[in-house]
């Protein structure tokens, strides 16, 4: 099969790789029929994170399965299933909660070199295929799908662990895939204000076309203008959907006393310097989670189906898989235009 592959030094390439096999009895192999290019992914492509050479990535697809092990109970072939990112146990209290990233017996991401094969390829082979897939509904198209594998259910998250409640404000850092989805997870659970950041400028009016409000337009501090807009208080839920060094700081600045830091950007290796003594003195929560992917489904999927959670927008592009050199440089350009790449075929 064609797979993509990052090799250590960043380079993208399509090569033919042996296809999977069925991961044992409680596995499945899916034939992908959609896979998306995230933000994590271009932390190897950028060098934040060491990649081995000849590494299969990605970790979003949508697909159809073409195999399943005899322990499987409800998932058939031919069925249309999206695959969360993250696979795990899916018998432990972490994984029955619905938050694999928890599991007691660690988890794995798809594509990230830790034994699981990536998502941008012909074939994706699943392992605990009753947890890890789901059956998706006619109503839940291609996009919505690939969104629900990773970036929405990471926004929903952010939204959740911080706690967003009806008529609050909220700040969201970093308007990706990811920053986007979270600020209409929040406004989903009823904030009354999102305020939205990022430091170009398309992507500010993106996070306001999603109802978003943006702030340090003509390169004003976001910091001092969410805190004019709130009367000096501070948004009661920021979500940092960045984690860089600088976002962080902008989250301590802008959350009021008592409030909540949400993070679920992807920081690099290096230490963040955290205002321990500030957060004590303000009581600030800080949350700090991957997506908790299936109990975010429980509660998403059915307000997508029902139109009260749009989906639409976010993607920007759709690419052939055999573009995927094309398609990462255009991604890892940051760029207002290119949000979010579909691969396909
Ligand atoms: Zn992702
Ligand atoms: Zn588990």
């Amino acid at each position: 099969m064609r797979a993509v592959i990052m090799n250590s030094d960043g380079k993208v390439a399509v090569e033919t790789v042996p296809d999977p096999q069925l991961p044992g009895p409680d596995g499945a192999v899916i034939k992908v029929d959609a896979a998306a290019i995230c933000g994590s992914d271009l932390h190897f492509y950028d060098g934040d994170m060491p990649s081995v050479d000849g590494l299969s990535i990605g970790h979003e697809a949508v697909g159809t399965v073409v195999e399943v092990g005899p322990a499987v109970t409800g998932i058939t072939v031919g069925d249309r299933v999206m695959v969360s990112c993250i696979a795990a146990c899916g018998n432990c209290p972490g994984c029955r909660a619905g938050d694999p990233a928890t599991c007691d017996h660690g988890s794995t991401i798809f594509g990230f070199g830790a034994g699981l094969g990536g998502a941008q390829a012909e074939l994706l082979a699943v392992p605990v295929a009753q947890s890890t897939l789901m059956k998706l509904p006619d109503s839940i198209d291609d996009e919505a799908a690939l969104l629900l594998t990773d970036n929405l259910v990471t926004g929903w998250t952010a939204a959740r662990r911080g706690e967003v409640s009806p008529g609050q404000s909220v700040l969201v850092l970093g308007l990706g895939a990811v920053g986007l989805c979270a600020v209409r997870s929040a406004l989903a659970l009823g904030a009354a204000r999102v305020f939205v950041y990022d430091p170009v400028a398309g992507r500010r009016a993106r996070g306001a076309a999603f109802g978003g409000i943006a702030v340090g337009d003509d390169g004003a501090d976001p910091v001092a203008a969410v805190l004019e807009a709130t009367g000096g208080r501070g948004a009661d839920v920021v979500i940092d959907a960045v984690a860089t060094d600088r976002s962080l700081d902008s989250a301590f600045g802008a959350v009021r006393t008592g409030g909540t830091v949400s993070v679920v950007g992807v920081h690099d290796l290096n230490p963040y310097p955290l205002p321990i003594l500030i957060g004590v003195y303000r009581s600030i929560t800080l949350r700090m989670s991957m997506a908790a992917v299936q109990s975010s489904w429980r509660e998403v999927v059915p307000l997508i189906a029902a139109g009260k959670l749009d989906t639409t927008g976010v993607f920007t592009h759709r690419m052939p898989l055999d573009q995927a050199p094309e398609a990462y440089e255009l991604v890892a350009a940051r760029t207002a235009d290119c949000t979010k790449v579909v691969l396909t075929g």
